[in-house]
């Protein structure tokens, strides 16, 4: 089966009961047992819930795994993950140009609990392979990378985590299941920041783990059930019925995307324009490698923060926010915003500069975008 396919025909698309062709909303907190010594598929909202585990198992079938989890947001399925596989005196390698939230997890978090960590460049595998020690459990890749695109060989790292004994997670926010199956790739665990690609609409937060491994998602429903950041009924349903058009939406945000850096590119007062999906960038080769598709997002270097200011001011169609994947063109200012809490030396030292712009493309027309992202910067 195609993937467009697989999006609308996982099992979960009807309502065996009444054959309704919309997974059901259930609600209930709690199930009449018949029988107290016999275990019934569910008992209490936050240990299973039917349109929950509908919805985990359509995500766990995009990514090829085996079991799929949900979360309340993707900062929870990070954790989650992470958590699942961490003790005292354990390590963990993490790519090193990487979501603000997981960053600032890594920092503040880990150390606390007796955790130490190591940020790696992990797009230079030489680099990488230096950051492990013999207690490195876990390497966490990201890619591409946020907000510069940069491209992870996933195969490489993953064989290089293994290599060193350690589980690979990888944050596959940035492609979907719809453009990259890490697990294809070697990759042991799979998570998601759902409110981005996955929901597609801005209209919902939420997370999800896949895993093909029965022992890791053991350890992740352990920590999904005993911290409880599960992913309520109504909002899985949403999840759901955003992923069916999953597909379309990401062939069009990214002809959009391409359309955008190719554009941009010839623009004189934007200084660099960072989408893998222009043949000179470095991780063009590796991602056609590893992925179906470029991608959504790009980012772009103006000349002066006057001219990023400017931007701001007066941009009407792209909204000026966090966040990206949905149907709604949105620009966002890293320094400022997503990357607001990595230190400005630290910033600086991986290339998020003040006048650097993330664009992730909606469906509105490529031109539309093109013209006002041009308006609103050229000083007349
Ligand atoms: C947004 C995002 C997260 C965090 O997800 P939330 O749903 O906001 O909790 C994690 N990783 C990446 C790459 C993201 O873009």
């Amino acid at each position: 089966m195609k993937f467009e396919t697989l999006l609308l025909h996982t099992g979960n698309e009807f309502d065996p009961a009444t054959g309704a062709l919309s997974a059901p909303i259930q609600n209930a907190s709690t199930y009449r047992q018949a029988d107290p010594f016999v275990r019934q598929p569910f008992d209490y909202l936050r240990s299973g819930n039917p349109t929950r585990r509908a919805l985990e198992n359509v995500v766990a079938a995009l990514e090829g795994g085996t079991r799929g989890f949900a979360f309340a947001s993707g900062m929870a399925a990070v954790t989650a993950s992470l958590l699942g596989f961490l003790s005292k005196g354990d390590h963990v390698v993490f790519s090193a140009d990487l979501y603000g939230g997981t960053y600032h997890f890594a920092e503040s978090f880990l150390g606390r609990y007796g955790v130490e960590h190591t940020f790696a460049d992990s797009t230079d595998l030489a680099a990488l392979g230096a950051a492990f020690r013999p207690e490195t459990k876990v390497l966490f890749l990201e890619s591409p990378s946020n907000p510069l695109l940069k491209i992870t060989d996933v195969r490489a790292a993953a064989a290089l985590g293994r290599k060193h004994g350690a589980f690979v997670i990888i944050d596959n926010t940035f492609m979907s299941p719809a453009l990259m199956r890490p697990l294809e790739l070697g990759v042991d665990v799979v998570v998601h920041s759902a409110t981005k690609f996955l929901g597609g609409h801005s209209d919902l937060l939420a997370g999800c783990v896949v895993t093909n491994t029965p022992g890791h998602a053991e350890k992740i429903y352990a920590v999904q059930n005993l911290l409880g950041g599960v992913l309520p009924p109504q909002d899985a349903w949403l999840l759901m019925r955003g992923i069916k058009t999953l597909a379309v939406r990401m062939k069009a945000q990214e002809e959009t995307a391409a359309s955008l850096a190719k554009s941009l590119s010839g623009v004189p007062w934007v200084k660099r324009v960072h989408y893998p999906g222009l043949p000179g960038n470095p991780g063009h080769d590796i991602l056609a490698g590893q992925a179906s598709g470029f991608g959504a997002v790009l980012s772009v270097e103006v000349d002066t923060v006057e001219r990023v200011k400017r931007i701001i001011e007066k941009a009407h169609l792209w909204s000026i926010a966090v966040s990206l994947g949905g149907v709604e063109s949105i620009l966002s200012y890293p320094a400022r915003m997503s990357h607001a809490s990595v230190p400005p030396a630290e910033r600086e030292k991986l290339g998020i500069t003040d006048t650097l712009f993330r664009l992730s493309a909606g469906l509105e027309a490529a031109e539309d975008l093109f013209e006002d992202f041009l308006q609103a910067g050229d000083i007349i």
